[in-house]
């Protein structure tokens, strides 16, 4: 065996310390919670991310195999399967894979960032900036411990790639373009929104090609490779075109041909559909999504998720630049450094598509911060190491090093410190859903918001109607229909929507090949039930309606922590479906933080309820209290409530809910939704649900019709 150089055991050195540190930092989440009874399930501590839930149910279902039909469990997701993969190999708990997963797999990081330093020979620049990247403020919130979602690998996989083009471009040697048509497949299979940033490459490296190296042979056959691994077609075709190209490229008596086989490239690129991703998201940038979705048939308008998650929304200069860098003052020296660092080795301008992506956050959203965070601390660490080389002596140099690099991990490291995100659930809510797992079939459907669908379907096993990812206006609106209007109605429509859910699994499987559009279940509800306006239809289910045949059980699953969005759930079908136009508002007021001065609560926001004379002032307007309900849980868990009925005809009323330390201020249609009936109050119609599980945390009703 070779013995290995001093250079190699210096990096492989520098590459344990930054990884060791990486996850070092990130067990301080773990030990500052681990414990928490709250936040623990099966003796682990539960993850703090909501998309987690999907991959750990297509990572379940595939240990099990118990996969099912339309279950939408991601089975056969990259993320799953190696979630798989470390649990059936690994001597530790399911739900420790999940947990560390993330620090561990995004710590990873370090590699490709000391090796593209190694390649501009400053080993010390690429130490500084592994340990600044993978701590990195906003590398860290995604990448933390319990953050097991895609983003564990997605800046590790483009930094691998950034990586291997750097030394294809520097070296010219063969095995990089395998690496980086690997890498490209890879990437792509882990996350098949990865071709922005793979384009973006590979128009770099033309450019680059064409610019400063147009005669080099070596740079057409990266590109060819490139756009074998780029094709819209099965993985195991680009893999052969990528194999195969490689061995011809190996040989120099091929090399008459590469302008014949990067024509073929481009051909297979463009006919297999390869640029059609990146044209359909530069026509999506031009055509803005508009205020509701608007759809073919009966033209329904459907209130749109994106009214209500606005993440892009205004971002200052100050967050933006700490989370890419920490500080605004390291990031502009990590701007500056890299603009520094660019004049010295042009090769490096390959990073800009990632502070390119890093930069969309103005636009974006904060997400994208993450992008620009290795690159950039590249930057800052090539300052320090430039600063150190003209220093005197080798113990300045060392000290100015070592110095500058606390200062610009230290507020990375407070960071860390402070940032104290909670688990997605509680253990008393997912005591529930254990509980329910052994009682609803995997068949059977649980009615919830789409915050819960993840969660519900990954400790339950259970279908669901919406969930993180199916949350369009179309499937939120019966959900939001069925929580906020009476139980009966609610009901029916549970009835209705699970069976219509199923059926258009049904059909658009018998019609896979033809190009059939599917109507939102509610349209075809109205049609079949020979309405033409969908405000009719929806009335009639006040009345007598012929139930379609019932094929599965129906459960509600009812959080109080739903309290805190019930407005934002019911404004999803407090639209009128023909028109677009908005209903009213519902009252619906819940305050934690009130103050009681003799007969006055005062509850917050400019609302106040007199006990003495039975009204609630709610800005200037004074309105009579119809009721005055108390809830409270009795030693056995069990809810007792009185309600004092003070004047029929009055508009609002008040529940005081002792245990949670919580007022509620209803008007009529709030306090006979079902949610409120079935979770605040337990007053649910004997002959429509039945109970399953009650706890204060959550309720669980079954569905009798
Ligand atoms: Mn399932």
């Amino acid at each position: 065996m070779k013995t290995l150089t001093k250079e190699t055991k210096l990096t492989l050195l520098y590459i344990t310390i930054a990884f060791v540190f990486s996850i070092a930092l990130r067990m301080i989440w773990y030990y500052e919670f681990n414990g928490y009874e709250p936040f623990m399930f099966n003796n682990q501590l539960m993850i703090n991310t909501n998309d987690g839930y999907y991959w750990a149910e297509g990572a379940r279902d595939m240990l099990s195999g118990a996969s099912q039909k339309n279950d939408l469990s991601p089975v056969s997701s990259a993320a799953s399967l190696l979630t798989a993969f470390f649990a059936a190999i690994l001597p530790f708990s399911f739900e420790s894979i999940i947990l560390f997963m993330p620090a561990v797999m995004s710590s990873l990081i370090v590699i490709p960032i000391i090796l593209i330093a190694k390649n501009l020979n400053n080993l010390e620049m690429g130490f500084i900036a592994a340990l600044l990247a993978s701590i990195g403020h906003s590398y860290y919130n995604r990448t933390m411990i319990g953050y097991y979602d895609t983003d564990m690998l997605n800046i590790v996989l483009p930094m691998f790639l950034l990586w291997s083009i750097i030394w294809a471009v520097r070296t010219n040697e063969d095995k990089y373009l395998l690496i980086t048509a690997l890498d490209i497949l890879v990437y792509r299979w882990w996350y098949p929104q990865s071709y922005s940033l793979e384009f973006a490459f590979f128009g770099l490296i033309l450019l680059y090609a064409l610019v400063w190296d147009r005669k080099n042979f070596y740079n057409y056959k990266l590109l060819a490779i490139m756009l074998f691994a780029m094709m819209d077609i099965d993985i195991l075709v680009r893999f052969i075109f990528v194999i195969a190209s490689f061995f011809i490229f190996k040989q120099e008596r091929f090399n008459k041909y590469i302008y014949h086989i990067l024509a073929a490239s481009i051909v297979l690129f463009f006919a297999s559909g390869g640029f059609n991703p990146i044209w359909g998201q530069l026509k999506g940038y031009v055509l803005r999504d508009s205020v509701t979705a608007v759809q073919d048939g009966m033209g329904l308008h459907f209130y749109s998720v994106l009214q209500t998650v606005r993440e892009a929304g205004h971002i200052s200069f100050e967050t933006f630049a700490s989370r890419i860098s920490g500080h605004i003052i390291t990031f502009i020296a990590a701007v500056a450094g890299y603009i520094y660092l660019v004049y010295r080795y042009k090769v490096m301008l390959l990073g800009l598509p990632l502070i390119g992506l890093g930069f969309l956050a103005y636009v974006g959203g904060l997400r994208f911060t993450i992008y620009a965070v290795p690159v950039l601390a590249f930057g800052v660490a090539f300052l320090i190491t430039e600063i150190a080389r003209v220093l005197p002596t080798k113990k300045l140099k060392y000290l100015s090093m070592l110095a500058f690099t606390l200062m610009i991990l230290y507020p990375n490291i407070m960071h860390i410190k402070e940032y104290k995100v909670p688990t997605v659930f509680n253990a008393d809510e997912v005591s529930v859903l254990d509980k329910l797992k052994n009682i609803a079939d995997r068949e059977d459907y649980v009615v919830a918001w789409w915050d819960y669908g993840y969660p519900i379907r990954y400790y339950s096993d259970v279908k669901t109607l919406v969930d993180g990812g199916k949350h369009s206006g179309a499937v939120n609106f019966p959900v939001s229909f069925m929580l906020s209007n009476p139980q009966d109605v609610a009901a029916k429509l549970a009835r209705l929507d699970v069976e219509y859910t199923e059926r258009a699994f049904k059909i658009a499987e018998e019609n896979r090949d033809k190009n059939l559009t599917l109507f939102s279940n509610i349209e075809e509800m109205t049609k079949d039930y020979g309405f033409k306006d969908t405000n009719d239809f929806l009335l009639s289910l006040e009345g007598d309606v012929k139930l379609p045949q019932k094929t599965r059980d129906i459960y509600f699953y009812l959080p109080y922590r739903m309290t805190n969005i019930y407005s934002t759930v019911a404004t999803f079908s407090n639209i009128d479906l023909m028109n677009a136009e908005m209903g009213k508002d519902a009252l619906f007021y819940m305050s934690n933080n009130f103050k009681q001065d003799k007969n006055i609560v005062n509850l917050g926001n400019n609302i106040s309820f007199d006990m003495q004379n039975a009204t609630v002032s709610i800005g200037k307007n004074v309105v009579p209290v119809k009721r005055f309900v108390q809830t409270a849980y009795d030693k056995d868990m069990k809810l007792v409530k009185k309600i004092d009925t003070i004047n029929e005809s009055a508009p609002i009323s008040i529940i005081y809910m002792s245990n949670y330390n919580a007022f509620l201020v209803l008007d009529e249609t709030s306090y006979s939704s079902l949610y409120v009936q079935l979770m605040v109050l337990e007053e649910y119609d004997r002959g429509l649900f039945e109970e399953v599980i009650l706890s204060p945390h959550a309720k669980v009703y079954r569905l009798k019709i």
